[in-house]
């Protein structure tokens, strides 16, 4: 939409103006919200949601056994200690982002019900004006900003992603996706065939096992996976010997973060080696014979997607049990009483559950225009995975895809704040990354290598994303450990950063 298009009807023509807006309520914008009020005091900012809570990913997911994949002390802000098992149920992670919007009088800067569908920008004004419509009322309402923080996350949550096969209309029982489970669905006693072995079937699978008669994994091709006690050694020690919850955190973080990265070493120096390493753990959690072969030993070097930890080794406990199996083949077509795979076996099922992962959804589905002219935005470079060439006054929050997502949006939003302060203390209303002259001749690359990092949806919806450069300014790097050190540093008078 262009700044000089009509509003719809209902609309207000006056704009409610903040410093900042804050786009979704997730772990990022919380986050966001928090840093913002002990960086940058005296900023006026709002939170806009689409839905009627807060916790983002963790309010939407209600499927049975709903968890985190990774440790809650680094899924959990730098700031907030995490004080109980590091897997932990979405339940728990709602109620530690709860503690975090009142401990910090978080409550009144959030709108929920809100879903933004554009947002223009005027050079002239040096704004943002956002467009959005109350799904509670449908009542449309405009917001003015300086600073849009798009905390949006990166799948669509209304809706996830079903390939479509041959006969699915002719099912007779009901397909369901992870990303919207029926509140109605009952499992007791049916037959049950979820789709995929990533971190959701994963979890979905064990959590279900029990009830129904039985649970079949069908997956295209294996996984990798990491079992373990839910638990850390080391918290429990310290914790012991009655040590600070706050010291607890920090030191249990570091000890993670050191351990994840000699593991993230390993699998590109020694991939063979860390193979077998995941390999046998998944041996020794099943029954002697058991064809770990075919089912869990996938072709990819580990890392190249997401690796899921199965806390307490609870799926494999399902599939000992017999309630749970996993087979690995392709579809031919549903039938009406299941699926017809392409080895000759048909697979007998009342629900099943296509566990097949995301829509990608860039920058919420949200319209973006600048000075009238709609922003394609894979036409954009990114810098450093946080702000885009051309785009004024807009961050971005993409956390990392092998360390917990939080540990970005903390560092982004330390980037934000001190930015902010940097444009406030030089009179500064516009800030544009923008190529330098010796940036000119790089060859533009997509937004990932997918050599290093290939999940469905991200190869599903590259084309949608920004270009990268061969330079780390214009890189989105998946490396904590690097960043850590070099967003702090960024100079925010460099010739990348073009002020007005
Ligand atoms: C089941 C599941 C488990 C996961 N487990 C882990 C894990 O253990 N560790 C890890 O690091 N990562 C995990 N992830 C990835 C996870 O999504 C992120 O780590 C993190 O929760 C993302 O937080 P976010 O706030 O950036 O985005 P989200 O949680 O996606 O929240 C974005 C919010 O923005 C709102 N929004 C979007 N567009 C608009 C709009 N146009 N208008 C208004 N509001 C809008 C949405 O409604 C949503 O509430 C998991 C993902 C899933 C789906």
């Amino acid at each position: 939409m262009s700044e000089t298009a009509t509003p719809p009807q209902t609309a207000s023509r006056t704009a409610e103006q903040f410093d900042v807006l804050i786009v979704g309520a997730g772990i990022s914008g919380i986050g966001g919200a928090y840093h913002l009020t002990r960086q940058c005091p005296g900023k006026s900012f709002v939170v806009l949601e689409a839905l009627d809570h807060f916790g983002g990913t963790w309010w939407t997911h209600r499927y049975p056994g709903i968890r985190s994949d990774s440790d809650l002390h680094t899924f959990g802000y730098r700031f907030k200690p995490w004080t109980s098992a590091p897997i932990a149920t979405a339940e728990e992670i709602l109620s530690y982002m709860g503690e975090v919007i009142t401990e910090n009088g978080l409550a009144p800067h959030i709108r929920y019900h809100h879903t933004i569908g554009s947002a223009s920008w005027s050079s002239v004004e040096n704004l943002w004006t956002i467009d959005a419509t109350r799904t509670d009322t449908g009542a449309a309402v405009r917001f003015t900003a300086n600073f849009l923080w798009m905390c949006q996350g990166y799948y669509r949550h209304s809706k996830g992603y079903t390939p479509q096969w041959d006969g699915m209309e002719t099912f007779k029982g009901r397909i369901v996706h992870p990303q919207t489970w029926p509140v109605d669905l009952d499992v007791a006693g049916k037959k049950v065939v979820v789709i995929g072995s990533g971190a959701t079937a994963a979890t979905l699978v064990p959590a279900i096992a029990g009830d129904c008669a039985h649970v079949t994994m069908l997956q295209r091709s294996p996984t990798y996976f990491i079992t373990g006690r839910n638990a850390i050694a080391l918290a429990e020690e310290l914790r012991a010997l009655q040590i600070e919850e706050t010291w607890i955190h920090e030191i249990v973080r570091r000890k993670i973060l050191h351990d994840q990265a000699v593991f993230t070493s390993r699998s590109f120096t020694e991939p063979d080696v860390v193979k077998q390493e995941l390999l046998s753990m998944v041996r020794a959690n099943l029954d002697e014979g058991y064809d770990v072969e075919t089912h869990f030993t996938p072709t990819y070097r580990p890392w190249r997607q997401r690796i899921a930890f199965v806390p307490d080794a609870d799926l494999f406990k399902g599939i000992r049990s017999g309630k749970a199996s996993v087979v690995t083949d392709e579809i031919e077509r549903f039938t009406e009483t299941g699926i017809q795979l392409k080895s000759g076996t048909a697979l007998e099922a009342d629900i099943i559950v296509t566990a097949t992962g995301f829509n990608l959804c860039v920058l919420g589905d949200i319209a973006f225009s600048i000075d009238g002219e709609p922003l394609v935005f894979s036409d954009t470079v990114t810098y450093r995975g946080m702000m885009f060439t051309g785009v004024p006054n807009m961050a971005w929050v993409f956390g990392y895809f092998r360390a917990s997502w939080t540990l970005r949006a903390d560092l982004v939003a330390d980037f934000v704040c001190r930015l902010l302060n940097h444009m406030q203390a030089k009179g500064y209303s516009r800030v544009v990354p923008a190529l330098r002259p010796e940036d000119m001749a790089m060859p533009l690359l997509p937004w990932i290598d997918p050599e290093n990092f290939n999940p469905g949806y991200v190869m599903r919806g590259m084309h949608l994303l920004p270009k990268r450069g061969d330079k780390p300014e214009w890189q989105h790097t998946q490396d904590y450990w690097a960043e850590k050190d070099q967003l702090p540093a960024i100079d925010l008078d460099d010739a990348a950063f073009v002020y007005g």
